[in-house]
């Protein structure tokens, strides 16, 4: 199987041989046609199996396959200019993100945006930004000012955002909750059911985790629709209880 194979825009399969994948690992081969057909997906899988490129890359080819509007940044500079221009106090405009990544650790968003970074190398007009406790925040406010297409959060500080009005989900189209288990581990359970309650019920969910029990059973059948589930074995699951001689 290749990436060619899967569909995905050509300027994302540029990008990927820039960094030497070269061919899908077994949970990108399943979730990304699913992905790319606009389906919510279930998918057990873990740390090391690339399931960031099972999410970024469907989202990242649906983004390219549309045409690119005359984005709202330049209307916001614009009407900043106008602003400046009749001495008047400046307002910012909530970020209205397209997408939105829910990850348990400020780590596991570095590594997200990195990798959302590379695959969008050749993407025009792309930010991936995170949001992440522990950042000053003058520093967020700049980085959101920006209007990125795409946020990157732990639940914590993103419901502080939120609540402040710096950010809103009306536009939002694609919703992923990565890591799932720790996050509801780490008592993240609220914030995310307010962070859901808030985007569209027309988004397109996909949640990622390494378990799925009854928590996990319950937090799918509220936000998830009809969902494509992607397991895959992990390789010395069973042969950790085999002896070897
Ligand atoms: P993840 O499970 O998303 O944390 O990815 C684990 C590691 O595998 C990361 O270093 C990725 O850059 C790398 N990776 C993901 N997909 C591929 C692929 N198709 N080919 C080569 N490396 C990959």
């Amino acid at each position: 199987m290749t990436f060619e194979a899967l569909g995905l825009h050509p300027l994302i399969q540029k990008a990927l041989a820039d960094i030497h994948y070269d061919k899908p690992t077994p949970v990108q081969e399943k979730a990304i046609p699913a992905g790319i057909e606009g389906k919510d997906l279930l998918v057990s899988s873990q740390t090391g199996s690339g399931k960031t490129a099972a999410f970024m890359l469907p989202a990242l080819h649906r983004f390219a396959s549309v045409p690119f509007e005359k984005s709202d940044k330049k209307t916001f500079n614009q009407k900043r200019q106008a602003a400046r221009a009749k001495g008047e106090k400046v307002r910012y405009e909530p970020a209205h993100p397209k997408m939105l990544v829910l990850t348990p650790t400020r780590e596991l968003a570095m590594q997200i945006v990195q990798s959302s970074e590379d695959y969008s190398a050749y993407l025009k007009h792309f930010r991936t930004v995170a949001i992440l406790g522990g950042m000053p925040y003058p520093k967020q406010m700049q980085l959101l000012a920006k209007n990125p297409e795409i946020l990157v959060a732990t639940p914590g500080r993103l419901i502080d955002h939120m609540h402040s009005g710096k950010i809103r989900f009306d536009q939002l189209e694609i919703l992923v909750l990565d890591e799932a288990d720790r996050m509801l581990d780490m008592g993240f359970i609220d914030d995310i059911e307010t962070i859901i309650a808030a985007t569209p019920e027309t988004r397109q969910t996909m949640l990622f985790s390494a378990t799925i029990d009854r928590q996990i059973a319950e937090t799918v059948e509220s936000s998830l629709s009809d969902p494509a589930f992607v397991e895959i074995a992990h390789r010395g699951e069973t042969a950790s209880t085999v002896e070897q001689h």
